[in-house]
């Protein structure tokens, strides 16, 4: 008798729930990212205990009927990409269709949602299997409550941080989001309070909302192009870098990403300012379709570029580009 035998779908699917969902923070960047692909103008997260008892994500995007609510939550369903064309042409956030199928099959999941024709529905699924489903009226959107997140994976539960360690990643997650698309409204809640509030509008007041007002008044606009690579975003100025750590936003085709070579870059920019340099940069990167690879894995944020040297220089040459231009805004003029 053979020795290799083929996994059972239940343990196929713990397995790469545990790939794509680790923690609360990647159930929350998923449905987030799910509310933009579905056009959504108001995002509503609310979340308790760290999002290890509930996680809520209202949307009043497209919406599903009855019969998309009945395949959203298995594994490999996505209305996003029909050939494998579209792989290299993407515009949507999600499209490997395994985010909803991960959260159904380690949480209680109640999806709650209806159409702009009126279709409606809910369907509530526990560790992969549906155990109700309900013929209701909602307004447009869709709604997830993920209850009890890792309930089947208690090993998965213990490596989570503590309440507060979550949170901190979840707010993390909101902000970049927001930050990424100021068009939206986002509401955050943590229980009853309310921890963020991003109201439509411009890049620099959706800046001011995520790290305050004061700090977002200095930021310089950046605006640089150089061998195909689009640099835009705001950084502080030379004078005032007392950011915190963590804000330094960076953004590929906005997309919140995470590179060493951009921050070596940033860090680099500013060294001559002081040791202690702590800036505030918020930078989006653009570039040819051929120049980046950004799929790299669905749970992580990381992005491959072609030419990552070049990256690095476009960076450093827009940031002294910045400061050369504010400089030569406050000098005084000289009339020879
Ligand atoms: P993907 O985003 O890769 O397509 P997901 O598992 O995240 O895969 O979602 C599966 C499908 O469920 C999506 O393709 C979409 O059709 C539908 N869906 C998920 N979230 C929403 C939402 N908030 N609004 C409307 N449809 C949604
Ligand atoms: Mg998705």
């Amino acid at each position: 008798m053979a020795e290799i035998h083929l996994l059972s779908d239940e343990i196929i699917n713990k397995i790469a729930a545990g790939e794509v969902i680790e923690r609360p923070a990647s159930a929350v960047k998923e449905l987030i990212e799910n509310a933009i692909d579905a056009g959504a103008t108001r995002i509503q997260v609310q979340i308790e205990q760290g999002g290890k008892k509930k996680i809520q994500v209202t949307d009043n995007g497209k919406g599903m009927g009855a019969a998309d609510l009945d395949l959203c939550y298995l594994r490999h369903t996505t209305s996003k990409l029909t050939n494998a064309d579209d792989l290299f042409h993407l515009h949507t956030n999600g499209f490997r269709g395994e985010a909803v199928a991960s959260i159904a099959a380690v949480s209680k999941l109640t999806i709650t949602s209806a159409t702009q024709e009126g279709e409606s529905g809910r369907i509530i699924v526990k560790g992969g299997e549906v155990i109700e489903k309900e013929d209701i009226q909602a307004s447009r959107g869709t709604t997830f409550l993920v209850e009890d997140l890792f309930y089947n994976t208690p090993v998965r539960r213990t490596f989570l941080g503590s309440e507060t360690s979550e949170c901190s990643r979840i707010l993390d997650i909101v902000l970049k989001t927001a930050i990424s698309h100021p068009e939206i409204r986002f509401d955050y809640k943590v229980g009853d309070r309310t921890v963020f509030t991003g109201v439509p509008g411009e890049l620099r007041s959706r800046i001011a909302e995520a790290i305050g007002s004061k700090v977002a008044k200095g930021l310089l606009p950046v605006d640089y192009t150089e061998a195909g690579v689009h640099v835009t975003g705001y950084i502080s100025p030379t004078t005032e870098t007392n950011g915190k750590r963590n804000h330094q936003f960076l953004f590929m085709r906005n997309r919140p990403i995470e590179n060493k070579m951009v921050s070596k870059a940033v860090s680099q920019a500013y060294e001559p300012y002081g040791a202690q340099c702590k800036p505030v940069t918020v930078l989006f990167l653009d570039m040819p379709d051929m120049e980046f690879d950004i799929n790299v894995h669905p749970a992580k944020r990381e992005v491959r570029f072609a030419n990552g040297n070049l990256v690095f220089l476009v960076v450093t040459h827009a940031i002294r580009d910045t400061f050369t231009k504010d400089l030569e805004a406050h000098s005084p003029i000289i009339d020879l």
